[in-house]
This record gives C-alpha cells, sequence and structure tokens, in this order.
C-alpha cells in the first residue's frame, strides 16, 4: 500500500456572530498558554514535555487541562525548531484533533452541507459551526478510499481541514516540459509558449499600492488568480514531466535591505512554485527541479555557455550563431538539465539492479 497523503484544504465558516466571537476568545486564550509555556520554555533550557513543565505554568483563565496539554506540545515544538534562534512569539491558530474536533455531514441542509463541532469549555458541550463542502474538497473526497480527517486548523472565520488519500502512481508517458519562471513573462516554456506577459504590468500596480491598504490586498487577490489562471494553462492533461529552476538570482537576495520588488518576484516565485505542486500532484505529473546555474548563459543548441550572448530579451550564440527568445533558450536548457538528471538516476537503479543481481 502507498502511504496515505494529506491535504489541506480552506474552508469558511458561516457561525453567527456570537458563535465567531467564542472562536476568537478561545484562539486568545490559546495563544496566550502557547506564550505562557514558551516563556517557561526559554527560561528553563531542560523544559520537556512532561508533567513538571505542564504544572510550572499557569493557565489561562477559562482554558481547560486539555487545550493546556495541547499548548504545551505546540510550545515545545516551535522552541525546540532548529530554525529557532530568538524566542518565539506564538502569533498562530490551534490546530486540535479528534479530542477537539467532530465533522459531520449534513444531507438535510442544501445550504451547510458540513458541521464542525468544537469543544469550547463545558464537557461534552460543543459549538457547532456550520460550513460548505466545495470544488476542491469534493474534489479529494471523491477519490477512492480518500477520508476527511477528524480534526482541523481553527480561524476566526474559517477552518483547514485535511483529507488523507492514497498517494496516486505518477503518469508513464506523456510529454516533458521545462518552464522558465520570471517576471516579464510569468511561465516560458521549453516548447515556446509565454505564458502570462503582462505580469510586469500588474507588478508595478502592486507596488504603487500602500501596503496593507484595501487596494493592496484587493491587488494580491487580483495576483493570485492571475497567477492560477497561467498555471492552468498548462498542457495538464498532455504533459508527464515538468522541470524548473531551483530559487534563480533570489538566493544573493536574502539580505535584510530586499527592495520591494525583489520580495514579490520572492513570492511570486514561490506561488507559481506551490501551484504548479498542486496542479502537478492532481495530474500525476512529475516535478523536477534543477539547479538553476548557467540556465541563462547557455546556448541550448551547441551547449556554448557565454555570458555575452545574452542580451536583455535576446539570445544570440557568440559560438555558433543561434538565435533563440532568451527565456526559451533557458527553458530548453532547464528540460534539457532535468531531463539529464531523470537518465542519470535511471543509469544508477539499474546499476543497483545489475548489483543486486550479482551478490
Ligand atoms: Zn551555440
Amino acid at each position: 500500500m502507498t502511504p496515505p497523503y494529506k491535504r489541506a484544504i480552506k474552508l469558511k465558516s458561516y457561525a453567527t456572530r456570537s458563535k465567531k466571537k467564542k472562536i476568537e476568545a478561545l484562539i486568545r486564550r490559546y495563544r496566550k498558554q502557547v506564550n505562557l509555556f514558551i516563556d517557561h520554555c526559554w527560561q528553563n533550557e531542560n523544559a520537556k514535555l512532561d508533567k513538571t513543565t505542564f504544572d510550572s505554568v499557569e493557565i489561562v483563565q477559562n482554558l481547560s487541562q486539555r487545550y493546556k496539554a495541547t499548548a504545551q506540545r505546540r510550545a515545545l515544538s516551535l522552541c525546540s525548531h532548529p530554525m529557532t534562534k530568538n524566542k518565539p512569539k506564538f502569533t498562530g491558530y490551534p490546530v486540535l484533533d479528534a479530542k477537539f474536533i467532530t465533522i459531520k455531514s449534513n444531507k438535510t441542509s442544501n445550504l451547510f452541507d458540513l458541521w464542525i463541532g468544537v469543544s469550547v469549555l463545558k464537557k461534552g458541550h460543543r459549538i457547532q459551526l456550520p460550513t460548505k463542502k466545495h470544488k476542491r474538497l469534493n474534489y479529494w473526497l471523491s477519490k477512492e478510499n480518500a477520508t476527511l480527517i477528524q480534526g482541523c486548523e481553527l480561524r476566526p472565520d474559517g477552518f483547514i481541514v485535511w483529507v488523507d488519500t492514497p498517494l496516486e502512481k505518477r503518469k508513464e508517458t506523456g510529454m516533458d516540459i521545462g518552464v522558465d519562471i520570471g517576471m516579464n513573462k510569468l511561465i516560458m516554456t521549453s516548447y515556446g509558449e509565454s505564458i502570462g506577459t503582462d505580469f510586469n504590468t500588474l507588478n508595478d500596480r502592486i507596488l504603487r499600492k500602500q501596503k496593507n491598504s484595501a487596494a493592496y490586498k484587493k491587488i494580491l487577490q487580483e495576483k493570485k488568480n492571475y497567477i492560477n489562471q497561467c498555471i492552468n494553462e498548462l498542457p495538464w492533461q498532455q504533459l508527464k514531466t515538468i522541470c524548473y529552476e531551483n530559487l534563480k538570482n533570489l538566493k544573493k537576495g536574502r539580505k535584510r535591505n530586499k527592495s520591494l520588488r525583489q520580495k514579490q518576484q520572492y513570492w511570486s516565485y514561490r506561488q507559481v512554485i506551490d501551484g504548479l505542486k498542486l496542479k502537478a500532484q492532481e495530474n500525476r505529473v512529475r516535478l523536477v527541479y534543477i539547479n538553476p546555474a548557467y540556465t541563462s548563459q547557455k546556448c541550448s543548441s551547441c551547449g556554448n555557455i557565454a555570458a555575452s550572448s545574452r542580451v536583455l530579451e535576446k539570445y544570440c550564440c557568440v559560438a555558433c550563431g543561434h538565435k533563440q527568445d532568451a527565456d526559451w533558450n533557458a527553458a530548453t536548457n532547464i528540460l534539457h538539465k532535468g531531463q539529464e538528471w531523470i537518465t542519470s538516476l535511471k543509469s544508477v537503479k539499474s546499476k543497483n539492479q545489475i548489483l543486486t543481481a550479482i551478490s
């Protein structure tokens, strides 16, 4: 049996205002409890997930022992995370399992077909929050052996729930392509199609908006939709493999004084990759990421590497005279690199098979 795969799905809460207020209060108390544990762990390096730690920290008013226990686990995992250097401040949401959450379908109501019960305070009493199944949730639930996990991440305006589905085998026939992700064209493919050619204009509009204004939030959503539309334009039915680059030129920009434009670039890149991953899973397409070294300087025809071959949007090989759109040339190189990698992997596997046969 292939191991199950957890897919996170966001659902909107349609709870009444008074119920929502109760949830908000619960989230506030939970955060406070986690931060109390963090304070304790930060002062006592040897704090463990045990009764001593549990008893040393006071309980937030109106919070149950059970909630306190999950808050303790959360705090310890935050403090012991290898990336944690400074004292963390917890501002996230409670992730709750079946001890706190029941999810039930409601077949009699057309309006809200899913109800999430959250245990708030009183034993046995759960407040019921209505929500709706949507296309994406139904899609994953329709898969064979898919199950909706009893639990969620609880947010003021909704929930993140998880569907367990067995991993499906990747496609064995179809087209391999390379993609170059950029700002002038969001996606340039190795077969010469450019997708999302007005992405830069959209980015300029974002940069002109005042940060955190309503207009800013609106345009960020517009960007997200734009990116997803572009990803959907790829010929998913026909694809077997997509090769893409690991973050290019952006690693250098990891310094503190990154410009806003660079930050936008970084996030756009991440959004494209996340979108590709999601669609690739749905379509059983293999994703291969390659090292970005020289993909924009190398000639996709003769293999010569020269920075001078690339002038802005044009690639003209100084060795063989090959002319191509610079991003298209890069996408072709990305495809070649990805295919080389797949071939080398196959040969390693076959070598191993030979070795096992001999021994
Ligand atoms: Zn050349």
